[in-house]
């Protein structure tokens, strides 16, 4: 277990310590993002750009408490959406995956656009209601404010997507290999659960 636990701490520290976006795979090219576009059967959310993310993403609880209790929940396709915003960040693993917002490359960006883009239709909607909704206008406000702070807008492969309340987008397994930031959190994982297996192992098995 000690083993186990060094090895984890270690892939933490380095993780955290590395320049990501000075390494040489930073500097390949993005690769193609590719969706199979299907019919959209619920309510269509479209995507926000790249560089907003980060934005939405500070505010995204914030968006969702306040919509939770809004008088738009009558609506079903709010409702719907709202929904979408909760499990599709769950789907992401909550955001927790290191550089998931800031790098297009990133397997868990497609999923963090959905669950960001989801938050945006939400205070859009909450915004203009037909009553004025002063928690939600001066939401807004701030998130507008931060939004023009952010800069001139950045595209990504997935910012012209329309996403599908009833279709949530998943991570992209395959790629956690190919993207060190991601792997390093998981194989952290995996050699602690083999520590934990090992140690139950001995624990469990009589002494020779
Ligand atoms: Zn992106």
């Amino acid at each position: 277990m000690r083993a186990a636990r060094i090895l984890v701490l270690a892939g933490v520290l380095v993780g955290a310590a590395l320049p990501w976006p000075a390494l040489p795979w930073a500097a390949l090219p993005a690769k193609a993002h590719e969706r199979s576009v299907q019919p959209i059967v619920g309510v269509a959310v479209p995507s926000l750009e790249h560089g907003q993310m980060a934005v939405y993403a500070r505010h995204w609880s914030a968006i969702v408490d306040l919509a939770s209790s809004h008088p738009a929940t009558r609506s079903e396709d709010f409702r719907r959406v709202l929904n979408y915003a909760r499990i599709q960040k769950a789907w992401c693993l909550w955001g927790l995956a290191p550089r998931a917002i800031a790098d297009e490359d990133s397997p868990f960006n497609e999923c963090s656009h959905a669950y960001l883009a989801a938050a945006r239709m939400l205070l859009d909607t909450m915004r203009q209601g037909a009553s004025f909704d002063a928690p939600a206008e001066r939401l807004a406000q701030t998130v507008d404010r931060e939004l023009v702070y952010a800069g001139a807008p950045v595209i990504c492969g997935f910012s012209g997507e329309d996403f599908d309340t009833a279709s949530h987008v998943v991570p992209h397994w395959a790629d956690i290999p190919r993207h060190p930031p991601s792997l390093i959190p998981f194989a952290g994982a995996a050699v602690m659960m083999l520590g934990a297996v090992a140690a139950t192992r001995r624990w469990l098995l009589p002494p020779a």
